[in-house]
């Protein structure tokens, strides 16, 4: 099974990965805990590329998901596929979707074209479940700016920016309510965890 964790800076994406990987493995089943952009050593050094670009240019948005997507197809080939082939559960913190959410908003590149490279970069591999980490902006701010990654090229930006990030996950999963679960991220970690464990039920079951 396939899980992709996805949602705005600060709302405890890898924290909840940590949880449900422990939860997965008291189950008796073989996680693999992953992240994008990232993932193999080429995706991490695409990843390094990508959010330090060097002399502290800038990519253009296009250029961006180009990375994000050559990134991706090695972290597929190279670990995602070979796992899941292996009968393992892969939980990736941020993947897809957050390409076609960080990418096109703005005047970024056109969700039409997104889709399509997604289409072809992941072939048969859509994530079984997404789970969307959703709170305001007050709420995260706290742990966006005290993050370590705080100085990435990608953190410094204004609070309009988080915001329209928030808008595009909640529309993401008002248009693909089969694959993707909105999770409100403000409450305490371990409710945060009961709730998205409820929803992974639903997979252990099938
Ligand atoms: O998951 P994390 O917060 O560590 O992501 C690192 C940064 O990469 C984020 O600040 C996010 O803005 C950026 N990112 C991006 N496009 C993606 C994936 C991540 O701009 N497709």
């Amino acid at each position: 099974r396939f899980i992709t964790l996805e949602g705005g800076e600060g709302t405890g994406k890898s924290t909840l990965q940590h949880a449900l990987a422990e939860r997965l493995a008291a189950n008796g089943i073989e996680v693999v805990e992953t992240r994008e952009p990232g993932g193999t050593p080429l995706a991490e050094s695409v990843r390094e590329l990508a959010l330090h670009p060097p002399r502290s240019e800038a990519w253009s948005p296009m250029a961006e998901a180009l990375l994000m997507n050559a990134a991706r197809s090695d972290h597929l080939d190279k670990l995602i596929r070979p796992a899941l082939a292996a009968g393992k559960w892969v939980i990736c913190d941020r993947f897809a979707d957050s390409t076609r959410v960080y990418q096109s908003v703005g005047a970024g590149v056109p969700m039409d074209f997104l889709k399509a490279m997604e289409r072809s970069v992941l072939a048969q591999d859509v994530p079984d479940l997404t789970l969307v980490l959703d709170a305001p902006l007050d709420a995260t701010a706290g742990r966006r700016k005290s993050r370590p990654g705080a100085s990435d090229a990608f953190e410094v930006r204004p609070d309009d920016f988080h915001q329209a990030v928030r808008t595009g996950f909640i529309e993401l999963v008002r248009t693909e309510p089969a694959r993707c679960r909105l999770l409100d991220a403000s409450r305490p970690a371990d409710e945060v965890a009961d709730a998205a464990w409820t929803e992974l039920d639903r997979l252990l079951a099938a």
